[in-house]
């Protein structure tokens, strides 16, 4: 960490100095705009509002989302601490990664005071911005609202955001395995973010998200490496939240699963596929550790998954380079 101070990075550098420039429209370089968009993507689109329809409303409009928003972030917060219980409660030893979108929905709390992404928007227009402490790597936290109302949950990476659905209920279990799911896309951003040491690592970074983002007339595209981890993951906090039930074979049935999650009528789709993945992911009762490969049939099902609603499936190898799976 010394040593970052001491030195910090190209990218470091040039983000900073695009920042000083944020307010002298026009004299910013094109390296300076790839390396700022890259580390401060969620001050610009708030700034902007490009790119979310969700941030361009008037004050009175944005004060209302506001106050909804503190409450659902509450729930949400207090919906995935009462899932990490449930899980302890399995046993002593629970393998770090599964406890990692806890860990890092909790960080974000302690962290980020703005995280919800209307009263950031407020901030910036009363001017009270600078007095905040965002640290990097935070996100923020918006509604669904009416363009993904019929999403269960997502996070955009560019700008950090992830959508909860307004009647999130902290009672149900099944949320709060859907907040996690969209956590491990958060830390998989991390990831790559912690990589990028100069601006064309920025640039290489800014492309991958532009490719898998959703846009009108542009092909819907998923990343499998991404989804294997975010799909195993949720399977891992499930089975513990279901007492092993989903790895040990026991015959448990859908309706048990979302009895037991306290899932509600319209989320049986969602439950359906869980205890489908799972019967692929937990090959005959066998336990899975998170270092393990994952089951070649549990990766053919997250593929026709997505190919069933539209997505091109890409895969990426450990060189950065991308290629489809036909
Ligand atoms: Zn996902």
């Amino acid at each position: 960490m010394r040593n970052k101070a001491m030195h910090p990075s190209e990218f470091i550098t040039v983000a900073e100095a695009g920042l000083s420039k944020l307010r002298q429209p026009g004299t910013m370089t094109e390296h300076e705009r790839t390396a700022l968009r890259t580390r401060y993507g969620f001050l610009l689109s708030s700034v902007y509002g490009r790119g979310d329809p969700d941030l361009d409303l008037s004050r009175e409009e944005l004060c209302r989302r506001a106050e909804l928003t503190d409450a659902v972030i509450q729930k949400v917060e207090a919906g995935v601490a009462d899932l990490e219980v449930c899980i302890r409660e399995s046993g002593p030893d629970i393998p770090a990664p599964i406890l990692s979108p806890f860990n890092r929905i909790k960080r974000n709390t302690k962290n980020n005071p703005l995280r919800n992404k209307y009263r950031m928007k407020l901030a910036l227009l009363e001017k009270t911005f600078s007095q905040f402490a965002i640290s990097e790597n935070s996100f923020f936290y918006a509604l669904h609202g009416e363009t993904r109302k019929n999403s269960v949950a997502a996070f955009r990476g560019y700008d950090r955001t992830m959508f909860v659905p307004e009647k999130f209920d902290p009672e149900n279990s099944y949320d709060a395995l859907l907040v996690c799911h969209e956590t491990v896309h958060v830390s998989i951003d991390d990831a790559q973010r912690e990589h990028i040491r100069t601006v064309d690592d920025a640039r290489r970074y800014l492309e991958g998200h532009e490719f898998f983002a959703e846009a009108p007339g542009k092909p819907k595209r998923m990343l499998l490496n991404e989804e294997l981890v975010s799909y195993g993951l949720e399977l891992q906090i499930a089975n513990l939240a279901l007492g092993g039930a989903l790895e040990s074979g026991a015959g448990i049935s859908a309706e048990e699963i979302s009895t037991r999650l306290k899932a509600r009528p319209e989320q049986c789709p969602g439950i359906d596929l869980l205890f489908d993945l799972a019967e692929k992911f937990f090959p005959e009762g066998k336990s899975h550790t998170p270092n393990q490969p994952y089951p070649p049939a549990f990766a053919t099902a997250i593929i026709d998954l997505h190919k069933g609603h539209g997505y091109e499936v890409w895969s990426i190898d450990p060189l950065g380079r991308y290629s489809r799976i036909a």
